[in-house]
């Protein structure tokens, strides 16, 4: 099964205590598709300006990215700047350009229509409800979102989350959008909006998922090598979707090992500025990483005979 993912296409401009860097490759769309295309043939919709490097879309397009649902447009491609401190956990925006998403009107080919597992990345709620509407009957729509949307367009994050099968969001932005500062009651909240399954990412804490009546514990990974948390969600996201179209099943254990997989593939992405370290990520560091994070999660239940009576 393919991949669609809706999202932005962008060049970011990011400082972090390892260094500063001008105009690279991001975008939540970017991210993403980058991740799932490790397991799954992945499509982007999204737009671009006419000052686009044609570097990036060729580095997209040898992944085999089917970058056919992206307009190429007069004008400046999308743009983001922004700075992390020591606690990388949290990013700090100084600067979002909409540029060429602000009249952005996602018009979906025909033949990805049909796609059976969509992620609606990171964007404007009201263009991912655009995007819903044009969608034939997917068997899994995920989506993402971040405080900008919190905080200008709830209402329609609402509509959107009561239509999706699985929200994904990070810690700070499930407390903010819920008003709670207890995670497992964000997401209680969630769930009651009507979405079946909520993801939340606690950046280098693990990730937690919560479906009615369960909930699963993605463990941390103890990350020695950490230059740039930017895409960490999307990747996340990207490796994700991409798992669960690859196998085609939707089973609790197998979104269980869903979540790692996105775990692995986040915990990869941070490790260099943009796209640098997935465009070297070789298939034998995903298998052993993943092996990884089973080891550290895995224990034995405890022995009653060594609790006082
Ligand atoms: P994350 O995975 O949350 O770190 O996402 C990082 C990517 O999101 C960056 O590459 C940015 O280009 C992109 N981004 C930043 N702000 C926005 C926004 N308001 N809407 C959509 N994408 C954004």
């Amino acid at each position: 099964m393919s991949v669609l993912i809706v999202g932005t296409i962008g060049l970011d401009t990011i400082e972090t205590p390892f260094g500063r860097k001008n105009e690279i490759l991001g975008g939540s769309a970017v991210h993403a598709s980058m991740a799932s295309s490790f397991y799954a043939q992945t499509a982007i919709v999204g737009v671009a300006g006419n000052d686009f490097p044609k570097e990036y879309a060729d580095l997209l397009k040898s992944r085999n990215i089917n970058l056919g649902g992206v307009q190429i447009i007069e004008g400046h491609t999308f743009r983001w700047s922004g700075y992390y401190e020591y606690d990388m956990n949290k990013a700090h925006t100084r600067d979002t350009k909409l540029n060429v998403y602000a009249a952005f009107d996602p018009k979906i080919p025909d033949n990805l229509k049909k796609s059976d597992f969509v992620f609606l990345a990171n964007l404007d709620p009201e263009i991912q409800l655009k995007v819903l509407d044009q969608l034939d009957k997917p068997k899994m729509v995920a989506m993402d979102t971040m405080d900008f949307w919190i905080n200008s367009k709830r209402d329609a994050l609402h509509e959107v989350i009561k239509r999706v099968d699985f929200v994904l969001m990070n810690d700070g932005e499930a407390r903010q959008f819920m008003e709670t500062p207890n995670l497992p009651v964000a997401a209680s909240r969630l769930l009651k909006l009507g979405t079946k399954a909520v993801i939340i990412k606690k950046g280098e804490h693990g990730a937690l998922l919560f479906t009615d009546g369960v909930h699963f514990s993605a463990p941390s990974y103890p990350q020695q090598m950490l230059r740039d948390p930017t895409g960490a969600g999307d990747s996340f996201a990207g490796g994700f979707i991409g798992y669960l179209a690859k196998s085609n099943d939707l089973s609790q254990e197998n979104i269980r090992r869903a979540v790692i997989v996105g775990s692995v593939m986040a915990s990869f992405n941070v490790e260099d500025f943009s796209l640098d370290r997935m465009r070297r990520l070789k298939r034998k560091e995903i298998i052993d990483r993943f092996q990884e994070f089973k080891d550290f999660s895995e224990f034995e239940t405890i022995k009653p005979a060594h609790i006082k009576k």
